[in-house]
Order: C-alpha cells, then sequence, then structure tokens
C-alpha cells in the first residue's frame, strides 16, 4: 500500500506547470492592519517580488504618493499615519502602469534598465523600451 506522502507526491506530479506567459497579472492586494495612528502592511515584499521590481523603488514611491514617512521592519511596512488600503491598492496599480507594464503589448514581462541619468522599462515580450522618471 501507498503512503499519503507518496500519493501526495504523485498527485503534485500530475499537475500541469502553468506557463508565465498564460498567467493573469494581477497585483496581490495589500494586507495589513491599523494600530492607533500607524498602517502596518504584511505583504509588500510579495508585491514586489510579484511586480519583479527592487522593493525600495516601490517603496519611495508609494511613501512619496501617500505622502506618509514610514520604514520596513522585517518583512513589514509601517506608516506613520492612517491609510485606507484601497487607497495602497490604487497606488501599486498606478506604480506597476508607471514603472512594470510595456506601453505597447500591455504586457508586465518588463525589466527596469538605467542608461545614465535615464531609466527605462524594457519590455521582454516585445522589445519595446520607454523611459520613465528616474526620480521619484
Ligand atoms: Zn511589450
Amino acid at each position: 500500500m501507498e503512503t499519503y506522502e507518496k500519493l501526495l507526491e504523485q498527485a503534485y506530479k500530475e499537475i500541469k506547470p502553468i506557463k508565465a506567459s498564460s498567467e493573469r497579472f494581477e497585483i496581490p492586494k495589500i494586507e495589513g492592519h491599523l494600530e492607533g495612528n500607524k498602517t502596518i502592511l504584511t505583504n509588500l515584499p510579495q508585491i514586489a517580488s510579484y511586480l519583479r521590481r527592487d522593493i525600495n523603488h516601490l517603496l519611495k514611491f508609494l511613501l512619496k504618493e501617500l505622502a506618509s514617512s514610514g520604514k520596513m521592519h522585517g518583512s513589514q511596512l509601517i506608516l506613520q499615519t492612517k491609510i485606507q488600503s484601497s487607497k495602497i491598492n490604487e497606488k501599486i496599480k498606478q506604480y506597476a502602469d508607471e514603472f512594470v507594464i510595456c506601453r505597447e503589448c500591455k504586457k508586465p514581462d518588463t525589466e527596469l534598465t538605467k542608461d545614465k541619468e535615464f531609466l527605462f522599462v524594457h519590455c521582454l515580450a516585445c522589445g519595446a523600451k520607454h523611459s520613465v522618471r528616474s526620480k521619484i
């Protein structure tokens, strides 16, 4: 008789791998809670890695856009003001539109490249390259 672990292993093997290109691009929603006058966000690193962007870049953008000070404590972002999660989600979407999504083919398979003082979004899907503001 097969062990439970063996059966599980087999089950996993039968699951077809999802092709990266057919996955829907859906930014994870921000998770967190309010604590007194602060907002604690717990999944910003996951969102940064989903967007394949440096968390410091995303963080800088968010702090500026949300007009709040804040900093990372481990994997948590502690904002010094109370901010609705819907507003944070909206700003993350704005970030993706500006720094992640290709303007030509609308795909998220891009990288940020730097050329002198200019910053570009370079699309790995269609090869398009467009400049974005280098100073947030
Ligand atoms: Zn593209």
